[in-house]
């Protein structure tokens, strides 16, 4: 049983607190003042009832009642000073965590956040903090009266006639260790195994929602969706197993607690030996109206080590985040002399993962040419392109930008360096304006009107109700992707990057939409160094020099004309592209 918290908890957030540790330790002092000053009243209570009974100086009741007023909203002033301490150290520490989870975030690999997906980091951040905060704010100082309360009742207890009180504790005493033989069996794992369970069941269950239009149109029924199914079934087992596993326990424990005044009444015919007096009859009275009191706080300490789980789990989850690698510190500055791009021996292996998913390449682009990554899905464009953005460090060779490793450049200036543009164009929910100001927020309104008119956005923020000051995103407000990739060229176009890294989408709405997003491209590409993924083979014939990776590896290389002559795998793949597109001029 831990009415205390868990030492090392205490620590990391006492560490969180900082200067406001100190606004916690008053708070719970406070708190237990305020539960010991809540049992006053039951002492007046007890000498009204002697009074009552006794029938003489009735005229002092009023005076002890209205005692036992003023002691109670004295005590309840006591207790929301103590929430006002625990709260101010609740909020600065849930501001130190959020400051220092961001501050740690922006040091990460930007691919980061890709592999472990922006949802997860962004629940912990707010969620796991959060956490925190309740724990502090309410938890802390109300455990603080969960174990003020049963000391305040024993010496109540003890001070009118021990023999009673004795009595009183024996079956909180025998419900207590019911409940420490709960507490025994693997709490925590068990905790653990249930907030699994119940994050499985919820992923199922938005799998089957999304799948909810197939199972009505073929007709099918819940069944179809077995992992759904498996998931609900796997829940249902282990909450039943772990019912009947606590029932005895938990039947006990709640017999016990519950039970005191028949355990009262059977001492007291006992102690009485037949000869009852008033003084007898006052104080079975009294313990009666009392231990009521000791009831609901043993319930309560009983469920608070629950919350204290949700806070080691929440911690547990922050140092996931704190705990991965932040890219290496240059060991001396350099800066880029031009805008080439050199990928020396370049290998890459993503975490946990046993391949390569790039081996060994060597690309070298001048300052303004423009190449193209070709090849299968898998192949290794996108982790390339990545790579050159710093978005993770190669695991063997370097990338070189103007000459200077880019792990040597300081990350603002390799950001102001090279734009990308990916392929899924990752809008925010703002306004058009704001979206794209991103890439360099002091610039002015007209600015940003000439990168969307140069990026053929016009037609675009023609048909929005609130031109460029519509949020994207918002209710009804719907752009294709082929839109969505014209406003992000038009913020790479903002950003002015002399580098640029394109990951062209894959599919258009229409033949209008595609061509403007040609221009587009055509206009940012103007006179800067381009990288360019390309799956509409038309876009790369005229580049400098065409690039095929197949499995991590280039397998060719060479302009256009030269692959065509080579009859490979580039040959072949712009046959079959050729014939997509007279299937569909002719269809
Ligand atoms: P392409 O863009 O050519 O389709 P990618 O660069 O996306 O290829 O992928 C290259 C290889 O790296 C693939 O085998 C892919 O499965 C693997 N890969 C890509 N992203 C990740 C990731 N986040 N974690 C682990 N492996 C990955
Ligand atoms: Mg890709």
């Amino acid at each position: 049983m831990k009415t205390e918290s868990n030492p090392k908890v205490m620590k990391i957030l006492n560490e969180y607190a900082g200067g406001h540790r100190h606004l916690i330790t008053v708070g719970r002092i406070l708190a237990a003042v305020s539960a010991f000053m809540g049992l006053v009243p039951f002492y007046d209570l007890w000498k009204i009832i002697r009074i009552a009974v006794k029938g003489e100086e009735l005229s002092k009741i009023a005076g002890i009642a209205w005692q036992a007023v003023g002691i109670t909203v004295a005590a309840l002033l006591v207790y929301i000073a103590a929430l006002m301490c625990t709260h101010i150290a609740a909020f600065r520490v849930q501001a130190n965590m959020r400051s220092r989870l961001m501050r740690r975030i922006l040091t990460l690999p930007l691919g980061v956040f890709d592999e472990d997906g922006t949802g997860k980091i962004r629940r912990t951040v707010n969620e796991s903090t959060a956490a925190t905060e309740s724990f502090i704010a309410h938890n802390l100082p109300d455990k603080a009266v969960a174990a003020a309360t049963p000391v305040g009742l024993l010496i109540l207890l003890g001070a009118f006639n021990w023999k009673l009180g004795l009595i009183c504790l024996i079956p909180a005493l025998i419900g207590f260790c019911f409940m420490m033989s709960m507490m025994g069996k693997g709490m925590q794992e068990k905790m653990a195994e249930y907030q699994n369970a119940l994050d499985t069941m919820s992923s199922e269950a938005t799998e089957y929602v999304r799948g909810v239009p197939v199972v009505k149109v073929f007709g099918q029924s819940v069944h179809s969706f077995r992992r759904f199914k498996e998931a609900i079934d796997g829940y249902s087992k282990w909450v039943t197993a772990y019912t009947l596993m606590l029932r005895m326990p938990m039947t006990m424990f709640m017999t016990c607690i519950n039970a005191v005044f028949a355990f009262l009444v059977l001492g007291a015919y006992v102690l009485s030996k037949g000869s009852v007096t008033s003084e007898m009859i006052l104080n079975v009275m009294y313990y009666i109206i009392v231990t009521p009191l000791l009831t609901v706080t043993l319930t309560k300490i009983a469920y608070s080590g629950e919350q204290e789980m949700v806070v080691v789990d929440a911690l547990k989850r922050m140092d996931s985040i704190l705990d991965i690698q932040p890219l290496a510190e240059a060991k001396k500055a350099e800066l880029p002399k031009d805008n080439s791009v050199e990928l020396k021996n370049v290998s890459f292996k993503y975490k946990d993962s046993a391949d390569y998913a790039v081996k060994d390449l060597n690309i070298k682009i001048g300052s303004g040419e423009h190449i193209a990554l070709v090849g299968p899905s898998g192949g290794g464009k996108t982790t390339t392109a990545e790579l050159i953005a710093r978005f993770f460090d190669v695991t063997e060779g370097s990338v070189f930008i103007g000459g200077a490793d880019i792990r040597n450049i300081p990350q603002e200036e390799l950001m102001k360096q090279v734009s990308f543009v990916f392929q899924d164009s990752r809008l925010l929910k703002a306004s058009i304006l704001e979206n794209v100001r991103l890439a360099r927020p002091e610039a002015t309104e007209a600015e940003v009107m000439q990168a969307l008119e140069t990026a053929q956005c016009m037609d675009i923020i023609e048909k929005l109700p609130q031109g460029i000051h519509t949020v994207i995103g918002a209710k009804g407000i719907y752009l294709s992707g082929g839109e969505q990739q014209r406003i992000s060229i038009a913020r790479a176009i903002l950003k002015n990057a002399p580098i640029i890294i394109l990951d062209e989408a894959t599919a258009f709405a229409d033949p209008d939409n595609e061509n403007k997003v040609q221009a587009a491209f055509g206009e940012l590409a103007k006179g800067r160094t381009v990288i360019m993924i390309a799956h509409r083979l038309s876009t790369v014939v005229n580049t400098n020099c065409i690039y095929v990776l197949k499995d991590g590896s280039v397998c060719e290389q060479g302009s256009h004309s030269e692959l065509m002559e080579q009859n490979g795998l580039y040959r072949q793949m712009f046959d079959e592209y050729s014939r997509s597109i007279n299937w569909k001029v002719g269809a």
